[in-house]
């Protein structure tokens, strides 16, 4: 390796220079003894400075993929909630990623294992803690938001990023906006901080609500914020809403007589749902059109689209609709 040696008092200016020149070999460690620095240099320089050939320590970088190749792992996730990182894969690999995941990324100070499908009707799930700090309170920033909730006692997903600021871009200052199943927040929160609407939002877990008030505090948001059961709750929302967001894609079809009960006429519905790949949004747009129907009411299409794959066969998708109540 070549290296250019420089007295220690010269070695700032050296180093200033072999930046601006783009002349530093930034594979290798830079080296000193007493009276000498030693800079890893791409090609031979004549600044005044001896040049000499020695072994140098190569830096070791944090290549994830070439870690998934060296292991032939073939199955991989990372998703970043702030201060934590939540990794899936085979068990016996995880502390191996996790450790260079801690190693790389400053501000990651816990990486966390998925140990368990979406259950229940909180739909939370399972983690083992891998590497770094034993934490699970995740203090995560979404669209100009900031979110603090416990990762194992409430539903979160950063892949619904984009999805919240789609809604929340929608909305107008004049509306009221109903969020059903809300969680820690964050479909209302980001909704209540970008538009003056009137936003309300229920939620069943307690965990889930408590975190949601914290987080209505943190974002300095207004933000009426329910603890209930949807069924139960809706009815003090009796034609409250402009417009109802309904992010519960296992069993929305379940609520939508509450979504009845709160809908204005011309409520528009922001309705999440899984679905087989090849038929998800007719299947769903038939059936809740089929229910409309037998409640007196008719459905327009306002747009739908793929909100994320969810397994092999199976995607998430949101259909946006408007309900004509008939006189
Ligand atoms: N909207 C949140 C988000 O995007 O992060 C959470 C969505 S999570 C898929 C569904 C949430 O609905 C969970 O927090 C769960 O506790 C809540 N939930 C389930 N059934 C409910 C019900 N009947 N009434 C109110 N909330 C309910």
């Amino acid at each position: 390796m070549l290296y250019i040696k420089v007295n220690k008092k010269d070695a700032d200016k050296v180093r200033k220079l072999l930046k601006e020149k783009d002349l530093f070999n930034n594979n290798y460690l830079t080296t000193s003894d007493n009276s000498f620095v030693y800079f890893p240099i791409k090609k031979y320089i004549d600044i005044g400075y001896e040049i000499i050939e020695k072994r140098g320590k190569r830096i070791e970088r944090f290549n994830l993929e070439n870690l998934l190749k060296k292991y032939n792992i073939k199955s991989f996730s990372l998703d970043f909630y702030g201060n934590i990182a939540v990794i899936d894969v085979d068990k016996k690999y995880a502390k191996l990623i996790g450790d260079a995941i801690i190693k790389h990324y400053k501000r990651i100070k816990t990486v966390l294992l998925k140990c368990g499908a979406i259950k229940g009707i909180y739909r939370t799930r399972k983690f083992c803690f891998v590497s770094g700090e034993k934490n699970y309170i995740a203090n995560y920033i979404e669209n100009g938001c900031r979110f603090i909730f416990d990762i194992r006692k409430t539903y979160f997903s950063t892949r619904l990023a984009y999805e919240r600021k789609r809604i929340y871009e929608m909305v107008n200052d004049k509306e009221n906006v109903l969020v059903m199943f809300a969680g820690v927040g964050p479909f209302a929160i980001e909704i209540a901080k970008h538009k003056k609407a009137k936003v309300a939002a229920i939620e069943l877990n307690k965990d889930a609500y408590r975190y949601m008030i914290k987080n209505i505090e943190i974002n300095k948001v207004n933000v009426e914020a329910v603890l209930g059961d949807v069924k139960e709750v809706v009815y003090n929302y009796k034609d409250f809403a402009d417009r109802i967001v309904m992010p519960l894609p296992k069993d929305s079809y379940n609520f939508l007589d509450s979504c009845l009960i709160a809908a204005k006429d011309k409520c528009i519905v922001h309705y999440y749902a899984f679905g087989k790949i090849d038929n998800a949004f007719d299947e769903h747009f038939n059936k809740i059109k089929e229910f409309m129907n037998k409640n007196n009411a008719d459905i327009e299409l306002i747009s739908k689209r793929v909100v994320r794959p969810y397994s092999a066969s199976e995607i998430e998708i949101v259909i946006d609709f408007l309900i004509k109540k008939r006189k």
